[in-house]
Protein backbone atom coordinates (compact mmCIF):
# COMPACT_ATOMS: atom_id res chain seq x y z
CA UNK A 1 0.00 0.00 0.00
CA UNK A 2 1.63 3.42 -0.90
CA UNK A 3 1.25 5.41 1.61
CA UNK A 4 2.26 8.97 2.59
CA UNK A 5 4.77 10.00 4.82
CA UNK A 6 4.70 13.40 6.41
CA UNK A 7 7.80 14.48 8.82
CA UNK A 8 6.94 17.30 11.17
CA UNK A 9 8.42 18.65 14.09
CA UNK A 10 7.26 18.66 17.64
CA UNK A 11 4.20 20.51 16.61
CA UNK A 12 3.13 21.72 13.65
CA UNK A 13 -0.21 24.47 12.61
CA UNK A 14 -3.39 23.80 11.85
CA UNK A 15 -2.78 25.64 8.35
CA UNK A 16 0.71 23.70 7.27
CA UNK A 17 -1.31 20.17 8.74
CA UNK A 18 -4.01 20.87 6.11
CA UNK A 19 -1.65 22.14 3.39
CA UNK A 20 0.44 19.15 3.78
CA UNK A 21 -2.88 16.77 3.45
CA UNK A 22 -4.16 18.19 0.75
CA UNK A 23 -7.29 19.32 2.62
CA UNK A 24 -9.29 22.80 2.90
CA UNK A 25 -8.46 24.26 6.28
CA UNK A 26 -11.68 24.17 7.07
CA UNK A 27 -12.23 20.20 7.38
CA UNK A 28 -8.98 20.10 9.46
CA UNK A 29 -10.39 22.68 11.88
CA UNK A 30 -13.72 20.81 11.54
CA UNK A 31 -12.38 17.35 12.57
CA UNK A 32 -10.06 19.07 15.60
CA UNK A 33 -13.41 20.28 16.99
CA UNK A 34 -15.43 16.74 16.73
CA UNK A 35 -11.91 15.65 18.96
CA UNK A 36 -12.53 18.25 21.42
CA UNK A 37 -10.03 20.81 20.73
CA UNK A 38 -10.65 24.43 19.24
CA UNK A 39 -8.38 25.40 16.64
CA UNK A 40 -7.29 28.51 14.42
CA UNK A 41 -5.59 28.27 11.10
CA UNK A 42 -2.76 29.51 12.95
CA UNK A 43 -3.21 27.29 16.00
CA UNK A 44 0.28 24.74 16.46
CA UNK A 45 -0.71 20.94 17.38
CA UNK A 46 1.34 18.92 18.82
CA UNK A 47 2.73 15.60 16.95
CA UNK A 48 0.58 13.24 18.77
CA UNK A 49 -2.47 15.45 18.33
CA UNK A 50 -2.29 15.64 14.73
CA UNK A 51 -1.19 11.43 14.35
CA UNK A 52 -4.56 11.18 16.06
CA UNK A 53 -6.52 13.08 13.81
CA UNK A 54 -4.55 11.86 10.55
CA UNK A 55 -6.45 8.41 12.18
CA UNK A 56 -9.78 9.78 12.52
CA UNK A 57 -9.84 11.03 8.91
CA UNK A 58 -8.87 8.02 7.94
CA UNK A 59 -6.36 8.98 5.71
CA UNK A 60 -3.16 6.99 4.11
CA UNK A 61 -0.66 9.47 5.65
CA UNK A 62 1.64 8.64 8.50
CA UNK A 63 3.57 11.21 10.54
CA UNK A 64 6.86 11.40 11.27
CA UNK A 65 8.79 13.22 13.91
CA UNK A 66 11.72 14.83 13.02
CA UNK A 67 14.97 15.07 14.81
CA UNK A 68 15.08 18.35 16.86
CA UNK A 69 18.24 19.41 16.10
CA UNK A 70 19.82 20.25 19.22
CA UNK A 71 16.64 20.59 21.14
CA UNK A 72 16.31 24.23 19.26
CA UNK A 73 13.11 25.42 18.83
CA UNK A 74 13.43 27.19 15.89
CA UNK A 75 11.59 25.69 13.40
CA UNK A 76 7.82 27.20 12.87
CA UNK A 77 7.31 25.66 9.34
CA UNK A 78 8.66 22.28 9.02
CA UNK A 79 10.90 22.87 5.75
CA UNK A 80 10.46 20.46 3.19
CA UNK A 81 13.36 19.17 1.23
CA UNK A 82 12.48 21.43 -1.87
CA UNK A 83 13.50 24.39 1.27
CA UNK A 84 15.93 26.75 -0.38
CA UNK A 85 18.65 29.16 1.72
CA UNK A 86 16.95 32.29 2.44
CA UNK A 87 18.04 35.57 3.96
CA UNK A 88 19.07 36.30 7.43
CA UNK A 89 17.26 38.57 9.67
CA UNK A 90 19.16 40.53 11.96
CA UNK A 91 17.90 42.59 14.54
CA UNK A 92 20.13 45.32 15.95
CA UNK A 93 20.15 45.84 19.68
CA UNK A 94 21.70 47.31 22.32
CA UNK A 95 21.69 50.13 25.20
CA UNK A 96 20.60 54.03 24.49
CA UNK A 97 22.70 56.21 22.72
CA UNK A 98 25.32 53.42 21.79
CA UNK A 99 24.37 54.17 18.16
CA UNK A 100 22.09 51.37 16.73
CA UNK A 101 20.28 54.13 14.73
CA UNK A 102 23.52 55.51 13.73
CA UNK A 103 24.52 51.84 12.30
CA UNK A 104 21.50 51.17 10.42
CA UNK A 105 21.66 54.82 8.65
CA UNK A 106 25.36 54.06 7.78
CA UNK A 107 24.42 50.43 6.50
CA UNK A 108 21.68 51.76 4.44
CA UNK A 109 23.23 54.62 3.53
CA UNK A 110 26.36 52.89 2.30
CA UNK A 111 25.36 49.68 1.26
CA UNK A 112 21.75 49.84 -0.22
CA UNK A 113 21.74 49.34 -3.82
CA UNK A 114 21.23 52.24 -5.75
CA UNK A 115 18.51 54.58 -5.68
CA UNK A 116 17.05 52.80 -2.77
CA UNK A 117 18.29 55.03 -0.15
CA UNK A 118 16.71 57.71 -1.12
CA UNK A 119 12.97 55.73 -1.66
CA UNK A 120 12.59 55.33 2.03
CA UNK A 121 10.14 57.47 2.63
CA UNK A 122 8.89 56.70 5.88
CA UNK A 123 9.52 54.95 8.79
CA UNK A 124 9.58 51.20 8.64
CA UNK A 125 10.27 48.95 10.76
CA UNK A 126 12.79 46.66 8.50
CA UNK A 127 15.15 47.09 5.72
CA UNK A 128 16.95 44.36 3.22
CA UNK A 129 20.73 45.83 2.32
CA UNK A 130 22.76 44.07 0.07
CA UNK A 131 26.66 42.65 0.92
CA UNK A 132 28.84 41.00 -2.07
CA UNK A 133 25.14 40.31 -3.80
CA UNK A 134 23.62 38.80 -0.23
CA UNK A 135 20.77 39.84 0.80
CA UNK A 136 20.23 41.11 5.03
CA UNK A 137 17.02 41.78 6.52
CA UNK A 138 17.17 44.05 9.21
CA UNK A 139 14.77 44.55 11.60
CA UNK A 140 14.97 48.67 13.58
CA UNK A 141 14.02 47.13 17.38
CA UNK A 142 10.75 49.08 18.39
CA UNK A 143 11.35 48.80 22.23
CA UNK A 144 12.04 46.04 24.07
CA UNK A 145 8.22 45.43 25.35
CA UNK A 146 7.72 44.82 21.73
CA UNK A 147 10.19 41.94 21.18
CA UNK A 148 8.52 40.61 24.51
CA UNK A 149 5.41 40.54 22.76
CA UNK A 150 6.84 38.66 19.62
CA UNK A 151 8.12 35.58 21.98
CA UNK A 152 5.08 35.54 23.34
CA UNK A 153 3.69 34.54 19.84
CA UNK A 154 6.25 31.93 19.91
CA UNK A 155 7.89 33.32 16.82
CA UNK A 156 11.77 32.90 16.94
CA UNK A 157 11.98 35.30 14.87
CA UNK A 158 15.48 36.67 14.39
CA UNK A 159 18.27 34.42 13.43
CA UNK A 160 20.87 36.85 14.33
CA UNK A 161 20.95 39.72 17.03
CA UNK A 162 23.61 42.45 16.53
CA UNK A 163 24.40 44.01 20.02
CA UNK A 164 25.62 47.38 19.76
CA UNK A 165 27.67 48.59 22.70
CA UNK A 166 29.43 52.26 22.57
CA UNK A 167 33.20 51.87 23.39
CA UNK A 168 32.88 54.94 25.49
CA UNK A 169 30.83 53.54 27.60
CA UNK A 170 30.54 49.74 28.12
CA UNK A 171 28.16 47.27 29.31
CA UNK A 172 24.95 49.09 30.32
CA UNK A 173 21.69 47.77 31.64
CA UNK A 174 19.79 47.73 28.25
CA UNK A 175 23.06 45.83 26.75
CA UNK A 176 22.25 42.89 29.16
CA UNK A 177 18.62 42.83 28.06
CA UNK A 178 19.59 42.51 24.97
CA UNK A 179 22.13 39.63 25.29
CA UNK A 180 19.07 37.95 27.52
CA UNK A 181 16.84 38.45 24.70
CA UNK A 182 19.02 37.03 21.85
CA UNK A 183 19.88 34.23 23.72
CA UNK A 184 16.14 33.09 25.03
CA UNK A 185 15.06 33.70 20.94
CA UNK A 186 18.04 31.18 20.69
CA UNK A 187 19.55 33.73 18.23
CA UNK A 188 23.10 34.01 17.26
CA UNK A 189 24.75 37.21 18.69
CA UNK A 190 27.48 39.40 16.83
CA UNK A 191 28.83 42.10 19.29
CA UNK A 192 29.66 45.60 17.52
CA UNK A 193 31.71 47.54 19.07
CA UNK A 194 30.41 51.48 17.89
CA UNK A 195 32.21 54.71 18.40
CA UNK A 196 35.82 53.49 18.15
CA UNK A 197 36.50 56.69 16.28
CA UNK A 198 36.24 58.41 19.87
CA UNK A 199 39.14 59.38 21.91
CA UNK A 200 37.68 57.77 25.41
CA UNK A 201 36.47 54.46 23.29
CA UNK A 202 37.83 51.15 24.96
CA UNK A 203 36.68 48.10 23.36
CA UNK A 204 39.28 45.66 25.35
CA UNK A 205 37.18 46.61 28.15
CA UNK A 206 33.93 46.19 26.60
CA UNK A 207 35.45 42.20 25.99
CA UNK A 208 36.46 42.11 29.34
CA UNK A 209 32.97 42.90 30.55
CA UNK A 210 31.24 40.72 27.78
CA UNK A 211 33.62 37.48 28.85
CA UNK A 212 33.63 37.80 32.72
CA UNK A 213 30.60 38.84 33.34
CA UNK A 214 28.15 37.87 30.51
CA UNK A 215 29.46 35.12 29.00
CA UNK A 216 30.28 36.39 25.55
CA UNK A 217 33.60 34.96 24.97
CA UNK A 218 35.85 36.86 22.05
CA UNK A 219 36.45 34.54 19.33
CA UNK A 220 40.31 36.19 19.50
CA UNK A 221 40.70 35.31 23.03
CA UNK A 222 39.26 31.56 21.99
CA UNK A 223 35.97 31.90 22.59
CA UNK A 224 32.91 31.79 20.12
CA UNK A 225 31.04 35.14 19.77
CA UNK A 226 32.29 37.11 16.94
CA UNK A 227 33.10 41.21 18.29
CA UNK A 228 34.20 43.77 15.80
CA UNK A 229 34.53 47.17 16.20
CA UNK A 230 33.01 49.75 13.95
CA UNK A 231 32.00 53.33 13.63
CA UNK A 232 28.87 54.60 12.71
CA UNK A 233 30.08 57.91 12.40
CA UNK A 234 33.08 56.97 9.99
CA UNK A 235 31.49 54.00 8.64
CA UNK A 236 34.57 51.97 9.72
CA UNK A 237 34.40 48.37 10.34
CA UNK A 238 30.81 47.99 8.95
CA UNK A 239 31.41 46.17 5.65
CA UNK A 240 33.02 43.46 8.10
CA UNK A 241 30.32 43.34 10.75
CA UNK A 242 27.93 42.53 7.81
CA UNK A 243 30.48 40.01 6.39
CA UNK A 244 30.16 38.62 9.84
CA UNK A 245 26.73 38.28 10.27
CA UNK A 246 26.55 36.51 6.84
CA UNK A 247 29.46 33.98 8.18
CA UNK A 248 27.48 33.76 11.59
CA UNK A 249 24.38 32.81 9.78
CA UNK A 250 25.71 30.22 6.97
CA UNK A 251 26.93 28.42 10.12
CA UNK A 252 22.68 27.98 10.68
CA UNK A 253 22.30 27.15 6.51
CA UNK A 254 19.36 29.59 7.13
CA UNK A 255 16.80 27.80 4.75
CA UNK A 256 12.65 28.30 3.82
CA UNK A 257 10.54 26.82 1.61
CA UNK A 258 8.98 28.64 -1.28
CA UNK A 259 6.29 26.50 -3.01
CA UNK A 260 4.04 26.89 0.53
CA UNK A 261 1.45 29.31 0.93
CA UNK A 262 2.94 32.49 2.74
CA UNK A 263 3.09 33.01 5.98
CA UNK A 264 4.91 34.91 8.70
CA UNK A 265 4.21 37.94 11.14
CA UNK A 266 2.72 40.87 11.20
CA UNK A 267 5.59 43.34 12.30
CA UNK A 268 3.43 46.48 12.74
CA UNK A 269 0.48 47.99 11.44
CA UNK A 270 -1.50 51.41 12.04
CA UNK A 271 -4.20 52.90 9.90
CA UNK A 272 -3.60 55.93 6.90
CA UNK A 273 -6.37 58.71 5.48
CA UNK A 274 -6.75 57.44 2.23
CA UNK A 275 -5.04 53.95 2.33
CA UNK A 276 -6.98 51.89 5.62
CA UNK A 277 -4.97 49.14 7.59
CA UNK A 278 -1.46 49.89 6.21
CA UNK A 279 0.88 46.18 7.48
CA UNK A 280 3.90 45.70 7.96
CA UNK A 281 4.55 41.89 7.40
CA UNK A 282 8.05 39.70 7.21
CA UNK A 283 7.62 36.69 5.01
CA UNK A 284 8.85 33.65 6.75
CA UNK A 285 7.92 30.90 4.25
CA UNK A 286 6.36 30.98 0.98
CA UNK A 287 5.64 33.79 -1.48
CA UNK A 288 3.67 36.87 -1.21
CA UNK A 289 1.77 38.16 -3.93
CA UNK A 290 -0.41 41.06 -4.46
CA UNK A 291 -3.78 39.56 -5.21
CA UNK A 292 -3.45 36.78 -1.99
CA UNK A 293 -6.15 36.42 0.35
CA UNK A 294 -4.78 37.17 4.19
CA UNK A 295 -5.49 35.99 7.47
CA UNK A 296 -3.50 37.68 9.96
CA UNK A 297 -4.59 37.27 13.76
CA UNK A 298 -7.88 38.18 13.72
CA UNK A 299 -8.46 40.19 10.71
CA UNK A 300 -8.57 39.43 6.96
CA UNK A 301 -8.53 40.45 3.37
CA UNK A 302 -7.10 41.02 -0.02
CA UNK A 303 -3.93 42.20 -0.67
CA UNK A 304 -4.19 44.79 -2.70
CA UNK A 305 -0.74 46.76 -2.95
CA UNK A 306 2.53 44.77 -1.73
CA UNK A 307 5.50 47.26 -1.21
CA UNK A 308 9.41 46.98 -0.55
CA UNK A 309 10.82 48.70 2.41
CA UNK A 310 11.38 51.40 0.30
CA UNK A 311 7.98 51.84 -1.03
CA UNK A 312 8.23 50.16 -4.35
CA UNK A 313 5.90 47.95 -5.42
CA UNK A 314 6.35 44.09 -5.82
CA UNK A 315 5.46 41.70 -7.72
CA UNK A 316 5.97 38.82 -5.05
CA UNK A 317 7.90 38.75 -1.65
CA UNK A 318 10.19 35.15 -0.93
CA UNK A 319 11.03 34.62 2.59
CA UNK A 320 12.85 36.99 4.91
CA UNK A 321 11.36 40.01 3.19
CA UNK A 322 9.51 42.78 4.76
CA UNK A 323 7.12 44.57 3.06
CA UNK A 324 3.96 46.88 3.27
CA UNK A 325 0.77 45.54 2.25
CA UNK A 326 -2.80 47.30 2.11
CA UNK A 327 -5.97 45.54 1.27
CA UNK A 328 -6.19 44.46 4.82
CA UNK A 329 -9.46 45.17 6.51
CA UNK A 330 -8.92 45.45 10.26
CA UNK A 331 -5.86 46.49 12.09
CA UNK A 332 -3.85 42.84 13.01
CA UNK A 333 -1.83 43.45 15.88
CA UNK A 334 2.33 43.58 16.06
CA UNK A 335 3.25 40.09 16.88
CA UNK A 336 0.45 38.21 14.89
CA UNK A 337 1.14 35.47 12.63
CA UNK A 338 -0.38 35.82 9.38
CA UNK A 339 -0.79 33.19 6.55
CA UNK A 340 -2.17 32.99 2.86
CA UNK A 341 -5.34 31.29 1.76
CA UNK A 342 -6.76 30.06 -1.29
CA UNK A 343 -10.14 32.33 -1.30
CA UNK A 344 -12.15 35.02 0.84
CA UNK A 345 -14.65 32.29 2.14
CA UNK A 346 -11.80 30.87 3.49
CA UNK A 347 -10.13 33.82 5.02
CA UNK A 348 -13.57 34.69 6.25
CA UNK A 349 -14.44 31.31 7.95
CA UNK A 350 -10.51 31.11 9.50
CA UNK A 351 -11.48 34.63 10.71
CA UNK A 352 -14.59 34.09 12.39
CA UNK A 353 -13.17 31.03 14.33
CA UNK A 354 -9.94 33.25 15.34
CA UNK A 355 -11.57 36.00 16.68
CA UNK A 356 -14.10 33.88 19.08
CA UNK A 357 -10.65 32.19 20.07
CA UNK A 358 -8.94 34.75 20.41
CA UNK A 359 -11.26 36.58 22.56
CA UNK A 360 -11.71 33.04 25.08
CA UNK A 361 -8.15 32.08 25.16
CA UNK A 362 -5.95 35.02 24.41
CA UNK A 363 -3.13 33.05 25.73
CA UNK A 364 -3.68 29.15 25.35
CA UNK A 365 -2.70 27.11 22.78
CA UNK A 366 -4.86 23.63 23.28
CA UNK A 367 -8.56 23.23 24.41
CA UNK A 368 -8.97 19.98 25.99
CA UNK A 369 -11.57 17.74 25.43
CA UNK A 370 -12.57 18.49 29.27
CA UNK A 371 -12.53 22.25 28.70
CA UNK A 372 -14.75 22.19 25.56
CA UNK A 373 -17.19 20.21 27.70
CA UNK A 374 -16.47 22.75 30.42
CA UNK A 375 -17.19 25.56 27.92
CA UNK A 376 -20.53 24.10 26.25
CA UNK A 377 -21.58 23.71 29.64
CA UNK A 378 -21.05 27.17 30.34
CA UNK A 379 -23.00 28.35 27.18
CA UNK A 380 -26.44 26.25 28.19
CA UNK A 381 -25.58 28.05 31.61
CA UNK A 382 -25.26 31.27 30.39
CA UNK A 383 -25.95 33.38 27.48
CA UNK A 384 -23.56 35.26 25.17
CA UNK A 385 -23.82 38.79 24.50
CA UNK A 386 -21.91 39.16 20.85
CA UNK A 387 -20.25 42.17 20.31
CA UNK A 388 -17.92 44.21 17.55
CA UNK A 389 -16.63 47.41 18.36
CA UNK A 390 -15.26 49.76 15.82
CA UNK A 391 -13.44 52.87 17.42
CA UNK A 392 -11.81 56.05 15.60
CA UNK A 393 -8.70 55.42 17.08
CA UNK A 394 -6.70 52.66 18.61
CA UNK A 395 -6.71 54.39 21.84
CA UNK A 396 -10.52 54.80 22.51
CA UNK A 397 -11.18 51.14 21.01
CA UNK A 398 -8.64 50.18 23.85
CA UNK A 399 -10.88 52.05 26.34
CA UNK A 400 -14.19 51.33 25.25
CA UNK A 401 -13.46 47.13 24.57
CA UNK A 402 -11.41 47.04 28.29
CA UNK A 403 -14.70 48.79 29.92
CA UNK A 404 -16.72 46.32 28.35
CA UNK A 405 -14.66 43.24 29.63
CA UNK A 406 -15.27 44.96 33.11
CA UNK A 407 -19.24 44.88 33.32
CA UNK A 408 -20.21 42.36 36.04
CA UNK A 409 -22.94 39.50 34.87
CA UNK A 410 -21.40 36.80 37.85
CA UNK A 411 -20.49 35.34 35.08
CA UNK A 412 -23.69 34.47 33.39
CA UNK A 413 -24.31 36.48 30.63
CA UNK A 414 -20.88 36.32 28.58
CA UNK A 415 -19.46 39.54 26.80
CA UNK A 416 -17.83 37.72 23.71
CA UNK A 417 -16.29 40.69 21.66
CA UNK A 418 -16.53 38.72 18.55
CA UNK A 419 -14.12 41.70 16.53
CA UNK A 420 -12.32 44.69 17.08
CA UNK A 421 -10.91 47.30 14.92
CA UNK A 422 -10.46 51.11 14.09
CA UNK A 423 -12.03 52.27 11.52
CA UNK A 424 -16.29 52.90 10.38
CA UNK A 425 -18.25 50.23 10.38
CA UNK A 426 -17.64 48.03 7.29
CA UNK A 427 -19.68 45.64 5.02
CA UNK A 428 -17.40 43.12 6.41
CA UNK A 429 -18.39 43.86 9.72
CA UNK A 430 -22.20 43.35 9.34
CA UNK A 431 -21.64 40.24 7.75
CA UNK A 432 -19.47 38.86 10.24
CA UNK A 433 -22.42 40.16 12.84
CA UNK A 434 -25.20 38.45 10.55
CA UNK A 435 -23.82 34.94 11.28
CA UNK A 436 -24.29 34.86 15.34
CA UNK A 437 -26.58 37.91 16.52
CA UNK A 438 -24.53 40.33 16.77
CA UNK A 439 -24.62 44.08 17.65
CA UNK A 440 -21.97 46.07 16.62
CA UNK A 441 -21.13 49.15 18.89
CA UNK A 442 -19.52 52.17 17.02
CA UNK A 443 -17.72 54.86 18.86
CA UNK A 444 -16.94 57.99 17.28
CA UNK A 445 -17.52 56.34 13.99
CA UNK A 446 -20.19 56.20 10.88
CA UNK A 447 -22.22 53.69 9.63
CA UNK A 448 -21.98 54.72 5.25
CA UNK A 449 -25.30 53.92 3.82
CA UNK A 450 -24.21 51.31 1.76
CA UNK A 451 -23.39 49.49 5.32
CA UNK A 452 -26.77 50.90 6.71
CA UNK A 453 -28.51 49.07 4.20
CA UNK A 454 -26.59 45.62 4.17
CA UNK A 455 -27.31 46.05 8.38
CA UNK A 456 -30.95 46.61 7.72
CA UNK A 457 -31.45 43.67 5.41
CA UNK A 458 -29.97 41.67 7.46
CA UNK A 459 -31.16 42.59 10.93
CA UNK A 460 -28.29 43.12 12.18
CA UNK A 461 -28.67 46.21 14.95
CA UNK A 462 -25.52 48.93 14.70
CA UNK A 463 -25.38 50.92 17.34
CA UNK A 464 -23.27 53.67 17.32
CA UNK A 465 -22.16 56.29 20.27
CA UNK A 466 -20.00 59.35 21.08
CA UNK A 467 -20.13 59.29 24.75
CA UNK A 468 -18.05 55.85 26.33
CA UNK A 469 -20.66 55.73 28.82
CA UNK A 470 -23.78 55.98 26.86
CA UNK A 471 -22.14 52.87 24.53
CA UNK A 472 -21.64 50.94 28.27
CA UNK A 473 -24.84 51.77 29.48
CA UNK A 474 -26.64 50.20 26.44
CA UNK A 475 -24.37 47.33 26.26
CA UNK A 476 -25.43 46.76 29.95
CA UNK A 477 -28.86 46.94 29.06
CA UNK A 478 -28.75 44.66 26.27
CA UNK A 479 -26.97 42.24 28.94
CA UNK A 480 -29.54 42.52 31.67
CA UNK A 481 -32.38 41.90 29.01
CA UNK A 482 -30.41 38.73 28.93
CA UNK A 483 -30.56 37.46 32.19
CA UNK A 484 -32.75 34.82 33.41
CA UNK A 485 -35.48 36.26 34.95
CA UNK A 486 -35.54 36.07 38.78
CA UNK A 487 -38.68 33.55 39.82
CA UNK A 488 -40.50 35.17 42.75
CA UNK A 489 -43.54 33.33 44.43
CA UNK A 490 -46.20 35.14 46.74
CA UNK A 491 -47.82 32.72 49.43
CA UNK A 492 -51.45 33.64 49.37
CA UNK A 493 -53.19 31.22 51.32
CA UNK A 494 -54.04 27.80 52.51
CA UNK A 495 -57.30 25.44 52.12
CA UNK A 496 -58.11 21.86 53.63
CA UNK A 497 -59.90 19.41 51.04
CA UNK A 498 -63.06 18.23 52.77
CA UNK A 499 -64.91 16.46 50.03
CA UNK A 500 -64.25 15.82 46.33
CA UNK A 501 -67.02 16.36 44.25
CA UNK A 502 -66.10 15.01 40.46
CA UNK A 503 -63.07 14.19 38.85
CA UNK A 504 -62.90 15.25 35.38
CA UNK A 505 -60.65 14.80 32.30
CA UNK A 506 -58.86 18.02 32.97
CA UNK A 507 -60.68 19.50 35.49
CA UNK A 508 -61.26 18.23 39.95
CA UNK A 509 -63.67 19.92 41.57
CA UNK A 510 -63.21 19.63 45.18
CA UNK A 511 -64.92 21.26 48.54
CA UNK A 512 -62.72 22.55 51.74
CA UNK A 513 -62.15 25.29 53.77
CA UNK A 514 -60.01 28.28 53.77
CA UNK A 515 -57.26 27.99 56.42
CA UNK A 516 -55.39 31.34 56.00
CA UNK A 517 -55.44 34.05 53.84
CA UNK A 518 -57.48 33.52 50.50
CA UNK A 519 -58.02 31.72 47.32
CA UNK A 520 -59.36 33.22 44.20
CA UNK A 521 -59.22 32.20 40.89
CA UNK A 522 -55.70 32.07 38.61
CA UNK A 523 -53.78 31.43 41.78
CA UNK A 524 -51.39 28.54 41.58
CA UNK A 525 -51.77 25.80 44.17
CA UNK A 526 -49.26 23.18 45.67
CA UNK A 527 -51.05 20.18 46.79
CA UNK A 528 -49.31 19.36 50.28
CA UNK A 529 -50.11 15.91 51.40
CA UNK A 530 -48.71 14.59 55.05
CA UNK A 531 -45.54 16.54 54.90
CA UNK A 532 -44.76 16.01 50.89
CA UNK A 533 -45.90 18.27 48.11
CA UNK A 534 -47.60 15.94 45.66
CA UNK A 535 -48.41 18.24 42.95
CA UNK A 536 -48.70 22.07 41.35
CA UNK A 537 -51.95 22.99 40.07
CA UNK A 538 -54.06 25.97 38.93
CA UNK A 539 -57.44 27.79 40.61
CA UNK A 540 -59.33 27.95 37.55
CA UNK A 541 -62.63 28.91 39.31
CA UNK A 542 -64.00 29.52 43.04
CA UNK A 543 -67.64 29.06 43.95
CA UNK A 544 -69.19 30.04 47.66
CA UNK A 545 -72.72 28.32 48.25
CA UNK A 546 -72.93 27.33 44.64
CA UNK A 547 -72.62 31.23 44.02
CA UNK A 548 -69.12 31.96 41.75
CA UNK A 549 -66.87 34.17 44.04
CA UNK A 550 -63.88 36.36 42.89
CA UNK A 551 -62.31 35.09 45.97
CA UNK A 552 -62.75 33.14 49.38
CA UNK A 553 -61.09 34.34 52.93
CA UNK A 554 -60.16 32.23 55.34
CA UNK A 555 -62.72 30.56 57.65
CA UNK A 556 -64.95 30.33 54.91
CA UNK A 557 -65.74 27.12 53.75
CA UNK A 558 -65.83 26.95 49.00
CA UNK A 559 -66.15 24.89 46.49
CA UNK A 560 -63.30 25.10 43.64
CA UNK A 561 -62.02 23.72 40.59
CA UNK A 562 -58.62 22.73 39.78
CA UNK A 563 -56.63 21.80 36.81
CA UNK A 564 -55.85 18.50 36.85
CA UNK A 565 -53.61 16.13 35.02
CA UNK A 566 -53.66 12.37 35.54
CA UNK A 567 -51.07 12.38 38.47
CA UNK A 568 -53.20 14.71 40.46
CA UNK A 569 -55.48 12.51 42.28
CA UNK A 570 -56.91 14.65 45.05
CA UNK A 571 -57.74 13.02 48.71
CA UNK A 572 -60.19 14.45 51.44
CA UNK A 573 -57.55 15.46 54.30
CA UNK A 574 -55.09 17.27 51.75
CA UNK A 575 -53.08 20.86 51.91
CA UNK A 576 -53.50 23.45 48.97
CA UNK A 577 -51.39 26.15 49.24
CA UNK A 578 -51.74 29.02 46.95
CA UNK A 579 -49.41 31.39 45.82
CA UNK A 580 -48.41 33.85 42.62
CA UNK A 581 -45.38 33.66 40.76
CA UNK A 582 -43.60 36.18 38.97
CA UNK A 583 -41.13 36.63 36.52
CA UNK A 584 -38.80 39.91 37.68
CA UNK A 585 -36.28 41.29 35.09
CA UNK A 586 -33.41 41.49 36.98
CA UNK A 587 -30.77 44.50 36.73
CA UNK A 588 -26.99 44.13 37.01
CA UNK A 589 -25.31 45.10 39.99
P1 LIG B 1 20.66 54.75 19.64
O1 LIG B 1 19.92 55.39 20.74
O2 LIG B 1 21.34 53.50 20.07
O3 LIG B 1 19.89 54.57 18.39
O4 LIG B 1 21.88 55.74 19.30
P2 LIG B 1 22.03 56.77 18.12
O5 LIG B 1 22.29 56.08 16.86
O6 LIG B 1 20.89 57.74 18.17
O7 LIG B 1 23.37 57.47 18.56
C1 LIG B 1 23.48 58.20 19.76
C2 LIG B 1 24.53 59.27 19.61
O8 LIG B 1 25.81 58.68 19.40
C3 LIG B 1 24.30 60.19 18.43
O9 LIG B 1 24.63 61.49 18.81
C4 LIG B 1 25.25 59.69 17.37
O10 LIG B 1 25.66 60.68 16.50
C5 LIG B 1 26.39 59.18 18.21
N1 LIG B 1 27.10 58.09 17.56
C6 LIG B 1 26.56 56.95 17.10
N2 LIG B 1 27.51 56.16 16.57
C7 LIG B 1 28.68 56.84 16.68
C8 LIG B 1 30.03 56.54 16.31
O11 LIG B 1 30.37 55.51 15.78
N3 LIG B 1 30.96 57.49 16.60
C9 LIG B 1 30.63 58.64 17.22
N4 LIG B 1 31.59 59.49 17.47
N5 LIG B 1 29.37 58.94 17.56
C10 LIG B 1 28.42 58.05 17.31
Amino acid sequence: MAEKVIVIADSITVGELAEKLNLPVTNLIGELFKNGIVSTINQRIDFETATIIIEELGLDVTLEKKASAGGVEHVTHTLSDKAVARPPIVAVMGHVDHGKTSLLDSILKTKTAEGEAGGITQHISAYQTIRNGRTITLLDTPGHEAFAALRQHGAALTDVVIIVVAADDGVKPQTIEAIRFAQNAHAKIVVAINKIDKEAANPQLVKTQLATEHGLNPEEWGGDTVMVEVSAKTGQGVDTLLDMVLLVADIEELKADIDTPAEGLVIESHMEVGRGAVVGLLVEQGELKPGSFLVAGTAYGKVRTLLDFASKPLKSAGPSTPVTVTGIKELPQFGDRFIAVKSEKEARSAVAIARIEHEKNAASTNITGADLLKMMNQQYESQDLNVIVKADVQGSLTSVVDSLRLIDTDGEIALRIIGSGVGNISENDVRLAADQETIIYGFNVTLPPAVKQLAARDKVQVRLYKVIYELLDDARASMEAMLAPEVVETPVGSLTIKAIFRTLKDTVIAGGEVTSGKVATGLLARVIRGKETIAETEVTSVQRQQQEAKEVFEGEMCGLSLKTSKKLLLEEGDKLEFFTRELIKRKLK
